[in-house]
């Protein structure tokens, strides 16, 4: 199947040829026929499946087969997407623009953790395309900057996390900005009862889709354990990324404190390292984000409310320097390798009070995670992850390791993970700016 057989028009093919795209996902050959028709979608699937372009495409498509929009502040906003990061809204936003380069459409973002003037003045000149997060969208319509009248097709995408963090409201009260005749397509990675009921409340007839990758990123991704005690953790932390062959990594934190910890440990220990978390300036946080994605930045420190839906290719490594306190969010962490069929290592970094949660993410993702070798102990030989043993210690608590030996692993791991224990490129290894 091609990106013609889906109906899509002429000047949309031309920006997908030179983008290179020339099959559709799987996501893509179900969600664009749909939604070129006008019926409503609901689709159960992740970042990573091509979910932005199985909206974005029909959107451009429709907008220009309506008829071009009239020029500058006549223009008004015909399509919503909102969306729950900064981060995501931005890259929501770039994949309207290279989707639709050869459309006269306009395409902003809106979105919170920076001055809103600009903002404000992209709206007043006239907008088709408006990404949003939900808390910046609803104080620019306050202000009377936002108007919802003329929306012709509303996108909720991550759905899931948007309920999670707490939009449920603002989401309701940008809906009752909107004419009541649109079109919705909601997406989201889970399928929770709330987004269960928002679907059956504001979604007519929708075609349902759901993608269930065929290998999930999960089954793909080396996963490694590392025990090691709380003070251990840095020098096991520096000692690892040594130890692998490293193209990009990141390196996630429970605490915005605790990212920037890691990020100066990082420094001084040669990487060039960024952190971007909640405190962090919304500018900053992007030019961080570019700069990894670039390959400027090796290691990025994020806490998770920073990293979620981000796209970039070429992580190898993630390393849970804490282990996350829901095992859904280690889905999530660990999800930022792995993408598009490519493997990578994830390595947590577990100290003994963390057991029980490591528990509940081997429950979660339905394996054990094997233990990292320790070069020079016992413990170096292959392990096919702790045995029952550990596992049982492991609910009482007790600090033994497989061989029953103390609990003493600030030994350094020397093996990286499937990649082997090659040294760490001087080359690579750059000073942070
Ligand atoms: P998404 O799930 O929207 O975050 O997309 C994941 C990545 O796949 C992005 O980098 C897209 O640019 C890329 N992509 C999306 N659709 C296609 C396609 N049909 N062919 C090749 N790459 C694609």
């Amino acid at each position: 199947m091609s990106f013609s057989d889906l109906g899509l028009i002429e000047p949309i093919l031309r920006s997908l040829e030179t983008l290179g795209y020339t099959i559709p996902t799987l996501i893509q050959s179900q969600a664009i026929p749909p939604i070129i028709e006008g019926r409503d979608v609901l689709g159960s699937a992740q970042t990573g499946t091509g979910k932005t372009a199985a909206f974005a495409l029909p959107i451009i498509h429709r907008l220009l087969v309506k008829g071009n929009p009239p020029k500058g502040h006549g223009r008004r906003i015909r399509a919503v997407v909102v969306v729950p990061t900064r981060e995501l809204a931005v890259q929501v936003c770039e994949s309207f623009l290279k989707y639709g380069r050869s459309a006269a459409l306009r395409v902003i973002a809106v979105y919170g953790g920076v001055h809103q003037s600009l903002q404000v003045r992209a709206l007043r000149h006239g907008v088709d395309i408006l990404i949003a997060t939900p808390g910046r969208m609803v104080d620019l319509m306050e202000q009377g900057f936002i108007d919802l009248g003329r929306v012709e097709t509303m996108v909720l995408d991550e759905a899931d996390m948007m309920f999670d963090m707490g939009f449920a409201p603002n989401l309701r009260h940008i809906m009752t900005h909107m004419p009541k005749e649109r079109q919705n397509l909601l997406f989201s990675a889970t399928m929770p009862a709330p987004i269960e009921l928002l679907a059956r409340q504001i979604l007519k007839d929708p075609a349902r889709i759901e993608i269930i990758p065929e290998k999930t990123p999960l089954e793909i991704i080396d996963h490694r354990v590392s025990p090691v005690t709380k003070m251990a953790k840095p020098a096991a932390l520096i000692a690892y990324l040594k130890s692998v062959t490293l193209e990009r990594a990141i390196v996630f934190t429970r605490t915005k404190y605790g990212a920037d910890k890691v990020t100066m440990l990082l420094v001084r220990s040669g990487f060039s390292s960024e952190a971007i978390h909640g405190d962090k300036r919304q500018n900053v946080r992007q030019r961080t984000l570019n700069d990894f994605k670039t390959g400027r930045l090796q290691v990025l420190v994020a806490t998770d409310i920073a990293a979620r839906g981000i796209d970039v290719t070429g992580i190898s490594h993630v390393i849970n320097f804490d282990i996350p306190l829901d095992p859904e969010t280690y889905v999530h962490r660990v999800g930022r390798t792995g993408r598009a069929g490519a493997g990578g290592t994830a390595l947590s970094l577990c100290q003994p009070e963390e057991r029980r949660l490591l528990m509940s993410i081997e429950r979660l993702i339905g394996k054990r995670i094997p233990v990292l070798p320790f070069e020079g102990s016992a413990d170096s030989a292959p392990s096919e992850g702790m045995d029952d043993g550990d596992r049982r210690d492991r609910d009482r608590g007790p600090r033994t390791m497989p061989s029953g030996r103390p609990f003493q692993p600030s030994r350094l791991p020397g093996k990286g993970g499937t990649r082997g224990p090659r040294p760490f490129s001087a080359g690579k290894r750059t000073a942070s700016k």
